[in-house]
């Protein structure tokens, strides 16, 4: 982070300093939650969580190094106390962002929020020194502390924006104003919190709604949730996506045997060809979106496409492609599931699977509501219809579903199987497969489904 003394802190946040012996002394950083990462120079913010409370640890983070605790009491060594440390987090991260030279780009959407932000990040990085969101620490927190780890040198600040409910976008474009708001996509990721996609809709649109006039909003053509945006906000509008009207767009998408997708990527500054090393048809949204942000920051068709080909996945179990020792191929995308990903990512299983066999080992697709069954249905249908070998369907009834729909799609009977666990399904697996499968691990988060990818892997 920037250099800051603790007195110019406690300024910025309102808070009082307690047993601290040089208030002009500087936190170089980082801004840190966890009392495991502090090093010589942090700041430690000490959260009451459920299970812990950060104050706990004020005494051995100072012992470890920390400048001082940014805490809501005195806990006995160096502090600064404020009455909320959430805010008082929030009003550093907009201080030191204010002051830094940098760009911010900041996106949201249902789904690929990480995958995209990956993919910028790869790109942007090659222009100028770039900070970004690790992982998916997308919230009130770990926003902040993301861009708090900005530095002079930093020009471009990309930061993922997480919405569950109404007011969310807008709390958190106010720590970060960004320049650069990408939408992504309004799908029916925590549906069941926000009532309706309409309501959904509502709150990412917030993100648009934040940016200056001399701003630029990055909206997908092909979602017309999100094209509708375009009304919302006062920034100028930069369309991405295979529709005819978008700016930036894809022409001959197609997917690879090695089940990479490749395209022409259009832009106003011109055309290039992209062969992407990420897996799976859903990932040429996501490069699209990313290369919408790059023109608009100045990079060329050609950087963009050149970068977008090597980008690589920064996130883990997205698509994650290992091959064990004795030739059997595990694909990990047990991160998350929605039924666009699903369809994706079965067909760069048939993709892969090119005179091989595949093995489709699903779990249900969380949080659809009304449309659960008929979503279930439809994908173990598909797995039929891409001639995948075998379906295994893991969990309840949504894996029931799985297996009726392949059932009804295609007489499968031996082909497919329904097990009621992560455990059940390792054990089926390591009895059947041999040299040269491919196999395919998806479900939602709650699923927990990588256990399956971690075991195999484990026993290759
Ligand atoms: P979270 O809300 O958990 O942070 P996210 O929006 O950051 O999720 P990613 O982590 O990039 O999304 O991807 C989560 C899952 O969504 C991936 O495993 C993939 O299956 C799917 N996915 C990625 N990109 C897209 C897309 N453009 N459309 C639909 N599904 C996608
Ligand atoms: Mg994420």
């Amino acid at each position: 982070m920037i250099a800051l003394s603790l007195a110019e802190i406690a300024e910025v946040v309102g808070g009082q300093t307690y047993d601290i012996p040089d208030p002009s002394a500087p936190v170089t950083g980082p801004v840190v939650r966890d009392s495991r990462e502090v090093v010589p120079g942090s700041l430690f913010v000490a959260f009451a969580g459920e299970r812990a409370d950060g104050h706990d640890f004020a005494a051995a983070v100072v012992e470890a190094g920390a400048a001082a605790v940014l805490a809501s009491r005195p806990v006995g060594v160096p502090a600064i106390v404020v009455e909320d440390v959430q805010s008082a987090l929030g009003a550093l991260a907009r201080h030191v962002v204010r002051r830094l030279g940098a760009t911010l780009v900041a996106l949201t959407g249902s789904a690929g929020k990480t995958s995209t932000k990956d993919l910028i990040a790869q790109v942007l990085r090659r222009k100028a020194p770039t900070v970004f969101t690790p992982g998916s620490l997308n919230n009130e927190i770990g926003l902040p502390l993301t861009a708090l780890t900005a530095t002079e040198e930093t020009r471009f600040l990309v930061l993922e924006m997480g919405a569950r409910g109404i007011g969310h976008i807008r709390y958190l474009t106010g720590l970060t104003p960004p320049k650069i708001g990408l939408v992504l996509n309004v799908g029916t990721a925590h549906i069941g919190e926000f009532g309706g996609r309409e309501q959904i809709a509502l709150a990412k649109g917030e993100l648009v709604e934040a940016l200056p006039e001399d701003g630029t909003a990055v909206l997908n053509a092909d979602d017309p949730l999100v094209r509708a945006m375009a009304s919302r906000t006062k920034a100028k509008v930069l369309l991405f996506g295979e529709s005819d009207e978008a700016d930036v767009r894809a022409e001959n998408v197609r997917l690879m045997d090695s089940g990479q997708p490749s395209f022409r990527l259009h832009t106003p500054s011109g055309a290039s060809d992209v062969t992407m090393r990420l897996y799976g048809e859903h990932h040429v949204s996501n490069a699209l979106a990313a290369a919408a942000v790059a023109h608009e920051l100045g990079m060329s068709a050609d950087e963009i496409a050149l970068a977008l080909s090597e980008a690589g996945s920064l996130s883990r179990w997205r698509m994650e492609v290992t091959e064990r020792p004795d030739g059997v191929t595990v694909v990990n995308d047990a991160y998350n599931a929605n039924p666009e990903s699903m369809r994706a990512a079965l067909r760069a299983l048939a993709a892969m699977g090119n005179g091989r066999r595949t093995w489709a080992v699903l779990g249900k697709m969380a949080e659809l509501g009304d449309e659960a069954l008929a979503e279930h249905d439809a994908v173990g249908r598909l797995a039929v219809r891409l001639n995948v070998s075998k379906l295994v369907a893991v969990g309840g009834r949504e894996a029931a579903w799985l297996q009726l729909g392949a059932y009804n799609e295609g007489s499968w009977g031996e082909e497919s199987v329904h097990v009621s666990d992560a455990q059940a399904a390792v054990d089926l697996l390591r009895s059947e497969l041999r040299q040269g499968d491919v196999v395919l691990v998806k479900a939602s988060r709650s699923v927990g489904l990588e256990s399956v990818a971690q075991a195999l892997l484990a026993t290759g």
